[in-house]
């Protein structure tokens, strides 16, 4: 609270509006309103405890550049080739075969569209992929 002698009498100044109030009010505002609008501007300057989290996108299905990778035409071609092979599965040499060198990338892209594929190592080499459910296909 501040105040000030004007013309003799004691004055308090409202630290909001800086107007001079009654004396001996012992208020540090004049104002409801002067008392809400110095609060509000405190809270501005108050941190953030804890700090805000960036808010965190919900996984709720592919992008549409997954969308679209799983459809080209080599990743719609290994897709085929695991649906076919059923529960048997494709392996390695089966991609490779069939020209489909980066046969892992374009597995990669079916299972970001939700496409489960499991892969199991055969040899130092060679790889089956299988695709889950495929049998009741
Ligand atoms: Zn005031």
């Amino acid at each position: 609270m501040s105040e000030t002698a004007v013309n003799g009498a004691c004055l308090s100044i409202c630290e909001q509006c800086k107007k001079p109030m009654r004396a001996g009010f012992h208020k540090r505002y004049c104002s409801d309103h002067c008392r809400l609008v110095a609060w509000a501007g405190r809270q501005a300057m108050l941190p953030l405890e804890p700090p805000a989290a960036p808010v965190q996108p919900l996984k709720v299905g592919p992008t549409t550049a997954q969308i679209q990778a799983s459809q080209k035409a080599q990743t719609v071609k290994v897709l085929t080739m695991l649906q076919d092979a059923g529960p048997r599965g494709v392996s390695t040499g089966d991609f490779l075969g069939s020209y489909i060198g980066r046969f892992s990338a374009r597995i990669g892209e079916l299972r970001a569209v939700g496409w489960t594929i499991t892969g199991k190592r055969e040899s130092e080499h060679s790889w089956r992929f299988v695709l889950e459910g495929s049998d009741h296909v």
